[in-house]
């Protein structure tokens, strides 16, 4: 069978070295008898410009990367991602959570050795408490809300230990419990990156999910929503993140180690290339 894997940016921001160093991994990846994608992941309207994704097109076509088309566009597809809640809130596992920033960090702050996930301190739980007529009340009069996953009930329906394999750390087994209750929508995004990206990632078939290490852990809960919603289980290779001459991490705010802003200073794309390459 042959491989097909995917690259996926956000157009919030320029691309920098660390986005060409993936782009390129995942397409050596593939292989020439395997599939490469791009995928544009810009539920964030808030935060996604036009002139990025047109400069995601442009840069990569700089680095010589061919992928095919029509290229799948998150923010066309709400009513998908709308669906896979409706299936998990059908499931009942959802709940809605009136609470603010400033409401979590006080509730947090009240309990000892608060618990902490990759993602900073875990949810401490306050509305999934609340009443089925409460929380009618509250959305009938209009507070706006997030939707939460049950951690508890969802690993109590899945109901047995799961697994996934990442090529460069091999073997392990799903711990989605350490995001606990984590949000699955937003009121201005009604959609989430961990429900976009295990949709689509099952829908476009991809057998192998290359990404950088820093969303390692995130795996642990895509492989949960996998089970929950039916999905095939892809093989992973969470990739190292390239690092600056500072040995720190490239960011879409260091404005001048943008791709676009390496080509503009007519830096030929193969000197690129050969940063970018990871071992
Ligand atoms: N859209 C994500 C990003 O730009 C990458 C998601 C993924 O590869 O799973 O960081």
């Amino acid at each position: 069978m042959s491989i097909i894997t995917r690259f996926a940016p956000s157009p919030t921001g320029y691309l920098h070295l660390g986005h060409a160093a993936s782009a390129l991994f995942s397409a050596k990846q593939a292989g020439p008898n395997g599939r490469f994608l791009l995928r544009i992941e810009d539920i964030d309207q808030t935060r996604c410009r036009p002139e990025y994704l047109e400069a995601i097109y442009e840069d990569l076509a700089w680095l010589g990367l061919e992928w095919e088309t029509p290229v799948r566009v998150q923010s066309d597809h709400f009513t998908d991602y709308q669906a896979i809640l409706d299936r998990l809130s059908d499931m009942e596992l959802l709940y809605p959570c009136f609470c603010t920033r400033k409401d979590i960090q006080a509730e947090i702050a009240r309990i000892d050795n608060a618990p902490h996930g990759p993602d900073g301190a875990l949810y401490p739980g306050t509305c999934r408490h609340c009443s089925v007529t409460e929380r009618q009340d509250r959305i009938a009069a209009g507070e706006s809300y997030a939707l939460r996953l049950d951690m508890t009930a969802a690993i109590r329906r899945v109901g047995k230990e799961l697994t996934w394999f990442d090529r460069a750390a091999g073997q392990q087994v799903a711990t989605p419990e350490i995001f606990g209750d984590v949000v699955l929508a937003r009121k201005d995004t009604p959609t989430s990156y961990h429900i976009s990206v295990t949709h689509d990632d099952d829908l476009q078939g991809i057998s192998l999910v290359t990404r950088g290490e820093d969303l390692f852990f995130a795996s642990h809960l895509h492989r949960l929503l996998q089970e929950l919603l039916g999905y095939d289980v892809p093989e992973y290779h969470h990739h190292r993140l390239l690092t600056g001459p500072d040995g720190k991490r490239f960011a879409k705010r260091d404005k001048s180690k943008t791709l676009r802003s390496m080509r503009e200073e007519g830096l030929p794309s193969v000197a690129v290339i050969k940063q970018a390459t990871l071992s």
